[in-house]
């Protein structure tokens, strides 16, 4: 609303503190019929205030259920068959009734280009539209009451000024000799053109207008184009041959902060036709700068602005108040914006296309606003709204920011082609329609009595009455009042004068009259007493009745801030209950999330014990698989090694037989000897002597084995010998050329001892009897020989054929000398061994360092040491040295014979000293058996055997004194 003080107005924001009261944007959607060459129709009305949009069959097939039926609400649908009339009555009316009211309000029509947008706003003939019945409505209300022209005069800085009447006289005076105008307009003839487009009959009228008020209506009708404004209502002087283009204008920002189009005409009309009159006027102008901008009239938008001018009367209800305070300035915007079509449907190019994509951005920028508005409204955000971005926006910024009714108009063609843009226009007008604008307040009431229009025309008319009441004598006709004042009066005597000489009818006369003088006299008098005796009554009744008006209206005032009031909560009542219901359907919606949920974890929980419990099956049967296993391994286990033992046993049953058989016909042998060349024997073969124990291997077989390269007898007896020579090994299981070493041998010859040892517990009684003769100890105590041998000679293979012992054993032969050079070392060091931090640590001098054995190494050397590394049965490292010699074979090949093992050894003393209290006491088979799965308690033992044997002096162990056996 904009009201207008002296001079300077005060400002929005202190004039209205307490209006917080806000209505939604009023969005109606009008349906025109379809063209005459339109088949499809696209929208149907399904009820008055919802469409239902579906989408045409070609876009149906294009986009696979992209554009469903969609619904979209309003405030009030309005069919095809609904009159200009109808829609005036709910569009147009109430916002002409604010505007009457003091009240601000816009109304916009808003579509696709040929949706009717300029129909429901002007109209056609015979059926106007929202404007000429806007205008008819207010001239029908205000007629009686309209100021003189000119009282009310714009100033330039969108406010009103009263005149005075002088002025004002003036001012019409100079109009009249100006123009050809005549003088009531009211009278005058329709300009047949636009005749039609105002219908009396449908005369409609505003309630309550004030008639102690007077009223000035002032229209302007402008044009945006391109973001330009165009004043269409500008007194142009246009040059028919050389017409120049249209000046554009600029918005300012009043003292109120409204919005308006500086310098803009403002043209005050007295009756509907004038003003239409006056739009005509602007749409031929809009039409002629269209065609000189080139520019189609559906690619701008016109805004007609009705400004109602409206001042109390003063005291006498005679003149309009000479106050600016108490002029009241509202206004209604009608506008017709430009078709909301997207550039690529106006197939515009070049300069066209900047210009649609103006109208576009003007619309965009109007959308946006709009958004932003909702978003601030909805979220409680505090965007900056984008209304500078169009002057559409920005002249229509107090609006949507101050107060006043907004009321949009969606224009729709149910045509199929318009379809995806109605789309675009139906979001746009949803989302319209959460924007909500703050509501006009009342106008204050001024502080006169009301009914001052009414006395002062009564007292007028009473006025004219009485004067032609007074002139009626005056005229020769004879009123009765009149006549019965003068024949109250005594009658006067015959004045009939009877001769010169009569001097008595004229004194009686004399007499007569001054005695009607003096009567007249006295009731003049009387007259004027009463006449101010009334006066007085009157004047004290008005001034009763006066304050008696103004305690009604003080009454009115209270009982309309009442009614404010109970609005108010009323409308909190509402929103209260929009929240509540809202709130509801929330919760509602959250408690079926939830139940969705619960109907998940529940689904879930399921699978999870299903699978818990397939899983428990999977782990029962695993179990009683393994259980099943283990028997069945077991069994197995149990069996073979039941057979393995049988054979073996067997085995050795055979060959101890064989071997005894053997011994017999060796005994038979040495016996035919003996006794045949008892005097040969001693020359013969003297450097055999040493040699001959071997030959005792048959009462006590093989004390030192290990001298045997290939002999059956060590073959039979644990594999004493690693000789890489497969035709020399028969058990394939020892025959593993290349992977062959020397920790496994010694593993392996380990694991071989127990099963030696229960062969021999396990042996018949007779053949236990020879395996007495060859204690168990000694298979176990040999020493290992890792001999690297050519192909074997065939002699070795006839000596292992026949079984007979031909040739010496390699070893005293092919011994390298020690006096050649010193002793010279192979040191073996496996690349796996890791690094210990020792203190001892082996330094050998002279040696060749090795990570495997070579025989070029071992050509050069007489000494052998394998730095091997190992896993003690507590758990720690532990290094064994095994020492051998090296011999030449007989092939030429290198042989090591291990003689000795050192060991080298980290202990915690803690644990150490425990174990060792515990073994002390522990009982005497479980030491020996412990000892005997000891590597070098088991080498230890070897050397000892060596010592005692008779290859001569062998090498001391002295690794590991501690545990040497008693
Ligand atoms: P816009 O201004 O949106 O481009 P118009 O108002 O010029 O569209 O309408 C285009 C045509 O459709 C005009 O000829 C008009 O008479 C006709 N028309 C529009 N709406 C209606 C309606 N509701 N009833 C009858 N005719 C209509
Ligand atoms: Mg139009």
């Amino acid at each position: 609303m904009i009201r207008q003080a002296k001079g300077k107005t005060p400002r929005r924001a202190a004039k209205k503190p307490s209006n917080n009261q806000k209505d939604p944007v009023g969005v109606y959607c009008r349906v025109r019929p379809l063209g005459a060459e339109d088949e499809e129709c696209c929208i149907e009305v399904i009820s008055n205030t919802t469409i239902q949009l579906h989408a045409p069959d070609g876009l149906k097939a294009n986009r696979n259920g992209e554009f469903k039926e969609t619904q979209y609400s309003f405030k009030k649908v309005f069919g095809i068959k609904t009159t200009q009339g109808e829609l005036f009555e709910d569009v147009a009316k109430p916002l002409v009734e604010d505007l009457i009211h003091c009240k601000n309000g816009l109304l916009f029509t808003y579509g696709v280009t040929g949706s009717g947008k300029t129909y429901t706003m002007t109209g056609s003939p015979g059926q106007g539209g929202l404007l000429p019945r806007s205008l008819d409505m207010i001239f029908n209300s205000i007629s009686p009451y309209q100021a003189k022209r000119y009282v009310f005069k714009p100033d330039d800085k969108n406010g009103m000024e009263v005149q005075n009447q002088v002025d004002a006289l003036l001012d019409r005076q100079k109009r009249d000799s100006q123009t050809a105008v005549p003088k009531t307009p009211t009278t005058r003839r329709i300009d047949p053109e636009f005749a039609d487009m105002i219908s009396q009959e449908e005369a409609c009228k505003a309630d309550g207008v004030d008639e102690d008020t007077s009223y000035s209506v002032f229209v302007s009708y402008i044009e945006i184009y391109n973001n330009y404004i165009y004043d269409l209502l500008e007194e142009t002087h246009i040059d028919p041959i050389k017409p120049k283009p249209p000046q554009s204008k600029i918005l300012r920002e009043d003292q109120n902060h409204n919005m308006y189009v500086a310098g803009c005409t403002e043209v005050e009309v007295k009756s509907t036709e004038e003003a239409f009159e006056v739009f005509w006027r602007g749409q031929k102008k809009r039409r002629i700068a269209n065609t000189q901008l080139n520019c189609e009239s559906s690619r701008s938008h016109s805004v007609f602005i009705i400004k109602l001018a409206q001042a109390p009367l003063d005291a006498d209800g005679d003149n309009v108040l000479q106050d600016k305070n108490q002029v009241n300035v509202s206004q209604l915007c009608l506008v017709d914006l430009a078709g909301s079509e997207r550039t690529s449907r106006t197939r515009a190019e070049g300069s066209r296309l900047r210009e649609a994509g103006n109208i576009n951005q003007s619309l965009m920028t109007l959308r946006t606003c709009i958004e932003v508005l909702r978003e601030n409204q909805m979220c409680g955000t505090n965007k900056m709204v984008p209304y500078r971005d169009s002057k559409v926006t920005h002249l229509f910024k107090n609006y949507f920011d101050g107060e006043g009714k907004v009321r949009m108009v969606v224009c729709v063609n149910p045509k199929a082609d318009d379809y995806e843009e109605t789309l675009l226009v139906m979001r746009f007008a949803e989302m319209t329609q959460e924007v909500e604008v703050a509501r006009p307040v009342d106008r204050p009431i001024c502080g006169f009595a009301a009914g001052r229009r009414q006395r002062n025309q009564a007292f007028k008319e009473e006025l004219t009455r009485r004067l032609e009441e007074r002139g009626g004598p005056l005229d020769g006709e004879s009123p009765t009042v009149l006549n019965q004042l003068l024949q109250s009066f005594p009658p006067l005597p015959p004045c009939e004068i009877s001769g010169p000489n009569d001097d008595v009818t004229l004194p009686r006369l004399i007499e007569a009259l001054e005695k009607r003088h003096k009567i007249r006299q006295m009731m003049i008098e009387e007259y004027n007493k009463t006449a101010n005796m009334l006066k007085s009554v009157l004047q004290e009744q008005d001034s009763n009745l006066l304050s008696k008006e103004n305690f009604i209206q003080e009454q009115r005032g209270k009982l309309g801030e009442k009614d404010k009031m109970l609005q108010n909560q009323k409308n909190e009542i509402d929103r209260l209950e929009k929240k509540s219901k809202m709130l509801e359907y929330k919760i509602d919606i959250l408690q079926k999330t939830t139940n969705i949920y619960e109907e998940d974890k529940r689904s879930l929980q399921h699978e999870l014990e299903s699978r818990e419990q397939r899983l428990q099956r999977e782990m029962s049967e695993k179990r009683r698989m393994e259980a099943r296993m283990q028997g069945i391994v077991t069994d197995s286990k149990l069996k073979w090694e039941k057979e393995c033992e049988r054979r073996v046993n067997a085995k050795q049953l055979e060959m101890q037989n064989k071997l005894w058989v053997k011994d017999e016909k060796l005994k038979q042998l040495k016996a035919i000897v003996t006794e045949g060349k008892p005097e040969n024997r001693q020359p013969q073969r003297p450097s055999r002597e040493k040699d001959k124990v071997p030959a005792k291997r048959s009462a006590s077989p093989s004390p030192v084995p290990s001298t045997y390269i290939g002999s059956q007898s060590s073959l039979s007896s644990l594999e004493p010998i690693y000789n890489f020579s497969q035709t020399v090994r028969p058990d394939p299981h020892f025959l593993r050329p290349g992977s062959v070493s020397v920790a496994s041998c010694i593993s392996e010859w380990e694991q071989g001892v127990p099963q030696s040892r229960r062969q021999g517990s396990q042996s018949p009684p007779d053949c236990r009897k020879r395996a007495q003769g060859l204690p168990d100890s000694l298979s176990r105590r040999r020493g290992r020989c890792w001999a690297r041998e050519v192909p074997v000679q065939p002699a070795e293979v006839d000596q292992e054929e026949t079984g007979h012992w031909t040739g010496p054993p390699v070893r005293p032969l092919h011994r390298r000398s020690h006096s050649a050079g010193g002793e010279r070392w192979v040191d073996h060091k496996p690349t796996t061994n890791v690094d210990l931090d020792t203190v001892l640590q082996p330094n050998i001098p002279n040696a060749i360092k090795v990570n495997a054995p070579n025989e070029k190494a071992l050509s050069k050397c007489d000494k052998y040491v394998l730095t091997h590394q190992e896993l003690a049965s507590d758990g720690e490292i532990q290094t064994k040295l095994i020492k051998g010699e090296v011999f030449k074979t007989r092939g030429g090949g290198q042989a090591v014979q291990f003689t000795d093992i050192e060991t080298l050894k980290q202990e915690n003393p803690l644990a150490a000293s425990r174990k060792r209290r515990s073994s002390e006491t522990g009982p005497d088979c479980e030491l020996n058996e412990r000892d005997w799965t000891d590597v070098e308690t088991r080498c230890s033992v070897a050397m000892e055997m060596r010592a005692g044997s008779n290859l001569g002096p062998g090498y001391q162990h002295h690794g590991y004194q501690k545990r040497r056996k008693p």
